[in-house]
Order: structure tokens, then sequence, then C-alpha cells
């Protein structure tokens, strides 16, 4: 292993260590079964999780939490009812598409989408229009379990601030960094993606708060 490659490989490590020992537990994802996972998952692209959860106890409040009900009710009734989110009609078409997919292959059963081997789930989500591989592996790693690590902005952010990524860097290479350098380990991977949305959210926002940081203080 290359110099560069085992600082790489022992930052990552530390990092997860210095942000958990900071932070704690971070208890994701915040959703009370793997299906509201995957609509959390597809509803917050491009906006503020306050609205996603606006809209989904909304879809609670109508009792239309459910697979068979979300496949039956209208796109545009649906896309009325996740108002809160923004793109509401691409959003309600992508909400759409995945039930689609899984009333046509799996029977609308979640557990037999869920049988497949990670690179087929994984394949077969990405097929879908909407979900791209950020939604994808969130929906691997908080709904199906399976030990993937999400890339996300603000994934990105943090390695390129600490110059360990070009910014022409793929999701798929950023992706390696995190595989490639931690134990494959699910509730690493977890916490881990948590945390770093929570560090990004409060300190490495798109104006650093650099002297404030917890990867800034000694001991
Ligand atoms: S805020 Fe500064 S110290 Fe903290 S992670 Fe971002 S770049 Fe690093």
């Amino acid at each position: 292993m290359s110099a560069r490659n085992r600082y790489t490989c022992g930052w990552i490590r530390n990092i997860y260590q210095q942000l958990f020992s900071y932070f704690g537990p971070q208890h994701w994802w915040p959703a009370e079964s793997p299906f509201e996972v995957i609509i959390g998952a597809i509803l917050t692209q491009n906006t503020a999780w306050t609205n996603v959860e606006q809209a989904i106890s909304r879809l609670k409040q109508k009792q239309l939490l459910t697979p068979q009900k979300l496949y039956r009710i209208k796109t545009k009734t649906l896309a009325g009812l996740i108002r809160s989110c923004g793109y509401y009609n691409i959003k309600a078409a992508r909400l759409k598409s995945f039930l689609q997919a899984l009333f046509c292959d799996f029977g609308g059963c979640l557990k037999s989408l869920f049988s497949l081997s990670t690179p087929k789930l994984r394949e077969k989500l990405l097929q879908i229009n909407g979900i791209g591989p950020e939604t994808a592996d969130s929906i691997l790693l908080y709904a199906a379990e399976r030990p993937v690590f999400v890339v996300d902005a603000y994934t990105k952010r943090l390695l390129l601030r600490h110059r360990l990524i070009k910014n022409k860097y793929s999701y798929q290479q950023i992706q390696d960094l995190f595989t490639k350098n931690l134990p494959r380990n699910l509730k690493m991977f977890n916490e881990y993606h948590a945390l770093i949305v929570r560090l990004g959210k409060e300190y490495c926002r798109s104006q650093a708060r650099c002297q404030l940081c917890p990867l800034n203080r000694k001991g």
C-alpha cells in the first residue's frame, strides 16, 4: 500500500471514531418500516428532510402508506399529497415507477424484492426511473439492511475539503474509498453516513465552520 493510500485508509477510519465519539449514535433511518424508508429516500431528493416528514405524516394520516394503497392511488392525487417535498409531480411519478416495478416483478411484496442478492437488488433499483446511486444505496442500507456505503453531497464536500479526492471523482470512486478501507459492517455504514450528514449540516456547511468543528479538536 502506498503512503498516500495508507494515509487515506487511516483518515477514513479515524474520522468515523471521532464523529461517533462526538455526536454519538444517530438512530437512522427515521422511519417505522422499510417501505417508509423507501418512500422517504425517493422524496428527500433535492429537499430538506422536514418537508419529507410533512408528506409522510400526511400519507400516514390518510392511511395510505402501504404498497397496495399507493399503487392504487392516482398519480395526480399522490402528487397533491406530497406537495411539501417540491418537484411533487416528478416525485409522484418516481414513486409510481418504484411501485410499478414492485408489483409487476415481485407481486407487491417487499420481502420478495429484498430476497435478491445485493448486486441484483442494486441493479434492479437503478433501472427504476428517478432512482440514482445515492437513492438506491440508501434503500439498500437503510431499508434492505445491506452493508453498502451511501455517498452524498456532504461526503463529497468533506473529502474534497480534506484533499482526499478530486472534483472529478465519480460516485463509485468515492464509495470505493470507504468500502475498501473499512470492514463491511452494516452498523458502521449506517452510522457513518448519518454522522457525515450531521457534520455537513452543523459544521462542514457551504461556509465551513472549521474553528468549531469536532474534527479540529485535539484529544
Ligand atoms: S468544517 Fe472544516 S474541519 Fe470540519 S470537516 Fe469541514 S473542512 Fe474539515
